[in-house]
């Protein structure tokens, strides 16, 4: 595996093995890797020639009160887990070598962001639309990984490929999750342990609205407020939303049915936890 810390580089490196015909899979990242990362990169081994792996923690998609300056890094551990995972460029820019400053030209999202994560963090997803603009441009991946966990950004995603005519094929990952439910996430070691061990009432109600709609339940409503009863009456978690959308379209739906999303977020002491279930009518 080759650590790569300049765009350049990356780019000239990724054309040389492109004219060889080789496909390239790529899984952008944060870093600080976990097991719902290295199932992106476990996928995009399987079904590429090469994988490149980046760890860049994204400045423009944190807004002046959130978590930049104490989002966990490892990069000592992190390229060890890759090395182990196979991949054959580790792509780890710095924050001066990814963006000009100031920025002359930045992306803005217009559609899929005025609801769920989009509506609490303004521009975020602009944020997360520039640097993946860039990156495709660097990497030029044939396949990019990303995790339902977010499910949010996949939709965006999709919306960023289809209409800048990125010729990369998105391919959605499913959700990892520790034993108790709880899915994956960086942040998870920033979490108290008492609010460690309440969080578990996220996946929790999840499970408890599929299990209604199964029974019959077809109103939105219904089932929001019962994963909001749940969350609130579980652990001291404020809750930040929990919406049920159409899926990947995010549109509000007046009843149960075709592909939708059931989705939240809470905040607990310290740490913001998300979680979802995509699911589909028959
Ligand atoms: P991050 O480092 O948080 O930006 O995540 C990088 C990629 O890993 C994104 O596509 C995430 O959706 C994905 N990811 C994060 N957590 C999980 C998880 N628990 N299961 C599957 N994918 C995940």
């Amino acid at each position: 595996m080759r650590v790569i810390t300049t765009v350049k580089e990356m780019q000239s490196e990724v054309i040389k093995q492109k004219g060889q015909g080789k496909s390239v899979g790529f899984v952008p990242t944060m870093g600080f890797l976990h097991e719902g990362h290295l199932s992106l990169i476990k996928k995009a081994r399987k079904e590429n020639d090469l994988v490149v792996l980046s760890i860049f923690v994204n400045p423009l998609q944190f807004g002046p009160n959130e978590d930049f300056a104490t989002y966990p890094r490892d990069f000592e551990r992190d390229r060890a887990l890759a090395e182990c995972e196979g991949v054959d460029f580790l792509f780890h820019p710095s924050v001066e070598e990814m963006y000009s400053n100031p920025s002359s030209v930045t992306l803005v999202v217009q559609a899929r962001t005025d609801v769920l994560c989009g509506k609490s963090r303004p521009g975020h997803f602009d944020g997360v639309a520039t640097v993946l603009t860039k990156l495709f441009h660097i990497v030029q991946p044939t396949r990019a990984y990303f995790g339902k966990k977010d499910a949010q950004q996949v939709a965006v995603v999709e919306g960023l490929i289809t209409d800048l005519n990125f010729p990369v094929e998105l391919v959605p990952v499913d959700i990892v999750r520790e034993a108790d439910g709880l899915a994956k996430s960086s942040r998870n070691v920033n979490l108290l342990p008492e609010d460690r061990q309440k969080a578990v009432v996220l996946h929790k109600s999840l499970l408890q609205a599929k299990k209604l709609i199964g029974e019959g339940e077809r109103k939105p409503d219904a089932l929001i407020s019962l994963i909001k009863e749940m969350i609130t009456s579980e652990s001291s978690g404020r809750i930040d939303y929990v919406e049920i959308l159409s899926y990947p379209e995010l549109l509000p739906l007046e009843r149960i049915e075709g592909k939708f999303i059931i989705a939240l977020a809470v905040h607990f002491t310290n740490v913001r936890l998300i979680d979802n279930f995509i699911l589909e009518m028959d």
